[in-house]
């Protein structure tokens, strides 16, 4: 997996106004990590890795092309009604995990709600050709200003290949969101340059959690489970963090006949991992980089950094932040 993405060594809120860059050189901890890095990596390039592994086991099998209408469950199994390429099928199971996404269809299915908050602003994820490094950003980067913050980052080793996401208010109509672009651009690259545009998007942004991550036989993972704003990339990697240690607690309970006790512990330990750590981070970084309504908030927090990356001890601790995210074996 190393290999098929960018390592990325430092990572940098650079601030727009003054070209003062703030560096979290992440080297500084080799003799202590193993991989001191970022690894920026595609999710259509993580998918085929899994995929690929996912070959190696002659007992899975994936349904391509298959979706998932409902559910129900009853003393002794899940039964599930699914469509696919030849018309409609019908599946029972001991234990069914709803990793399908934030509009899941399990989740709805077993009634439990997906509460929290949609951001005001909506966030414009663009592709660009043009080295984003000249301007002096880290392969992951915030751009720190009132009006212009941006999340940034190098996608691939292609050199060159940048993702740049801005927000702007949903108020604004989300059809001309292409006609107001170009002006965003104008204002944070060289007098004159064609910013390169490959692809962009739009998207709503939330802090949502399932009431549950468990009702019965059925557990969530992932965004069914919780969604929040991509500022932290803590999305897939709180998904990934859910998958390690649930797999772990549900070979235990089907293989080994542990207790199902274990799975209510991963629900709840999982919440818990998402409503005090994920989204507070995520929210945190949100406001910093990105919907920057409290100006003097902003300067104290840039202060705060500056005097992080210039302590060697803060750093890390910092750094070390998101390991409150995992959760450990719960057998
Ligand atoms: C703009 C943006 C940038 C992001 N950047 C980052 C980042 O840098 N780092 C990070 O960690 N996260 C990031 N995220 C979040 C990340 O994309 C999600 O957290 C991640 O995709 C969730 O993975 P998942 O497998 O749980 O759900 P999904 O990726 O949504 O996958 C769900 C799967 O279930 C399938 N499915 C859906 N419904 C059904 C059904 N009824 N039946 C069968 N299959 C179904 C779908 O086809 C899909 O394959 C970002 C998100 C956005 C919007």
């Amino acid at each position: 997996m190393t290999h098929a993405g960018l390592a990325v060594h430092q990572w940098s809120y650079k601030v727009l106004r003054t070209g003062e860059r703030i560096v979290f050189e992440l080297g500084v901890f080799a003799d202590e990590f193993e991989h001191p890095y970022l690894l920026n990596l595609s999710q259509e390039t993580l998918t085929d890795i899994l995929v690929a592994h996912l070959g190696r086991f002659p007992h899975a099998r994936i349904a391509w092309n298959t979706r998932v209408t409902g559910l129900v469950q009853d003393d002794h199994a899940v039964t599930i009604s699914a469509e696919g390429p030849d018309g409609e099928r019908t599946l029972r199971a001991g234990r069914v995990v709803g990793a399908d996404g934030a509009h899941s269809v399990v989740r709805r299915a077993v009634g439990l709600g997906f509460t929290g908050l949609t951001w005001e602003d909506r966030l414009v994820v663009t592709d660009l050709r043009f080295d984003l490094s000249t301007l002096g950003h880290a392969g992951a980067s915030f751009q720190i200003d009132p009006e212009h913050g941006a999340l940034i980052g190098e996608l691939d080793r292609s050199g060159g290949l940048w993702r740049y996401t801005y927000a702007e208010s949903r108020s604004l109509p989300e059809e001309t969101v292409i006609d107001r672009m170009p002006a965003v651009f104008k204002a944070v690259l060289p007098e004159g340059s064609d910013p390169g545009l490959t692809r962009w998007s739009a998207y709503r942004v939330h802090e949502r959690a399932a009431d549950r991550f468990r009702a019965g036989r059925v557990l969530l993972a992932g965004d069914a489970a919780h969604v929040t704003n991509p500022s932290s990339a803590l999305g897939l990697a709180g998904g990934l963090l859910d998958s390690f240690v649930l797999a772990e607690a549900l070979a235990a309970v089907i293989e080994d006949g542990a207790s199902g006790q274990l799975l209510g512990s991963y629900a709840e330990a999982r919440l818990r991992a998402f409503l005090d750590m994920a989204s507070p981070l995520s929210s945190d970084s949100m406001r910093l980089a990105l919907h920057r309504d409290d100006p003097t908030r902003l300067e104290a927090e840039v202060e705060h950094y500056r005097q992080v990356t210039g302590d060697r001890d803060r750093l890390r601790e910092y750094l070390l932040l998101s390991r409150d995210l995992e959760t450990r074996s719960l057998l």
